[in-house]
């Protein structure tokens, strides 16, 4: 059996259900991503699992014990928030420490444990500093490592990389990983940053309007996203209307394609294709390669990789190439045949 699973949870604030039929399970020092935007759910979801708010509907259960309507101090539960939720009247030390001496542990056990997390998260040297004399990265950490100190059965982290500048996000974000494979911790970590969702995690959890739209790996969330809103939400995606010409033939953008793919679609459902940016190019690449005309609107270059705008049809379609591999641009104005593969394409309905 998993060891967090949340099965059938809702949560009603007065008139409005905030977050339904939701379903997840985690297996033991797994950690998954709840990725999704602002007011999708997320915060509400962890809170269900911290004993924070009780869920209207279904139940969780930690470690095989139902926990439903069980209180927040009875589960053991590490958390960590966006902003630093340190005691700012309390040095580094005592706040490591804090979660024990709750607990209570002996004063020796106490000081030992503080030094090994202080060591987990590289802070030994400030052990003295108060909260104001640290820097927002180092305040994550020492959040971090006081959510731990107690060896809970679960971290709950609620956006705790947002408030941070972008160098020091990522290489937070790396630290948190390779400590959370260290001590093999069960981890759920919310964000609505899809690349931070990715990149961090061993699953992830859409979240779409209070419900969990795709549950999966990384890398299926990005090439196989179950729906057109996953599709958008994750990475950037050229969309073109589409219909049924006959069973197993795609029209999009003037093409006749044949695919595959058994999509089956109610009448009022509307067909989408979307294609990445990195999947198409200006350069013919095999045989089978489709293609559209469109003219080069404007590029722009962002380091590792440079994105045209490229007008097909009075349609602004993104292609991105790597930058040491674009060579020549075309020029703005000149006409550019964008060229694809159809395995690459993304069929989608809504
Ligand atoms: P997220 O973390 O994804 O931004 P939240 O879980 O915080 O989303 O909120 C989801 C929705 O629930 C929002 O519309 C929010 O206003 C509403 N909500 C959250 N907490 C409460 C509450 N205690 N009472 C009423 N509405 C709430
Ligand atoms: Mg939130």
């Amino acid at each position: 059996m998993s060891y967090l699973t949340l099965e059938k949870v809702g949560k009603i604030f007065g008139s409005s259900s905030v977050v339904s039929d939701f379903d997840l399970a985690v297996e033991r020092g797994e950690f998954v991503s709840v990725l999704g935007p602002s007011g999708c759910g997320k915060t509400t979801v962890l809170r269900m699992v911290a004993g924070f708010e009780r869920p209207s509907f279904g139940s969780i259960r930690i470690g095989g014990e139902d926990v439903t309507v069980q209180p927040a101090n009875r589960r053991r539960i590490g958390m960590v928030f966006q902003a630093y939720a340190l005691f700012p009247n309390m040095n580094v030390r005592d706040n490591v420490a804090f979660g024990l001496k709750v607990a209570g542990m002996d004063r020796r056990a106490i000081a030992g444990r503080v030094e090994e997390m202080l060591s987990l998260i590289s802070l030994g040297h400030l052990a003295e500093r108060y909260p104001y004399q640290l820097s927002g990265g180092q305040q994550q950490r020492v959040a971090l490592a006081r959510a731990l100190a107690p060896r809970p059965k679960l971290l709950l982290l609620d956006e705790p990389l947002s408030a941070l500048d972008a160098k020091i996000r990522v290489s937070l974000r790396e630290d948190i990983r390779r400590i959370q494979r260290e001590l093999a911790i069960t981890t759920l970590f919310v964000t609505h940053d899809q690349e931070e969702a990715l990149s961090i995690a061993d699953r992830v959890v859409v979240m779409h309007r209070g419900r969990a739209d795709q549950i999966a790996s990384p890398l299926e969330i990005y090439n196989r996203p179950a729906t057109r809103f996953v599709a958008e939400f994750v990475g950037t995606l050229n969309l073109f209307d589409a219909e049924m010409a006959q069973p197993g033939v795609l029209r999009f953008a003037g093409l006749n394609v044949e695919t595959p793919m058994a999509l089956t679609c109610r009448a009022d459902e509307k067909i989408v294709v979307g294609l990445r940016p990195e999947t198409l190019s200006l350069e013919r690449r095999t045989e089978d390669d489709l293609s559209v005309t469109g003219t080069m609107l404007s590029t722009s270059f962002l380091g590792a990789v440079i994105r045209a705008q490229i007008d097909v049809d009075g349609r602004v379609i993104r292609l991105d190439m790597l930058n040491r591999g674009a060579g020549r641009l075309p020029p703005i104005g000149e006409t550019v045949e964008l060229r694809f593969s159809k395995h690459d394409l993304l069929v989608l309905s809504n």
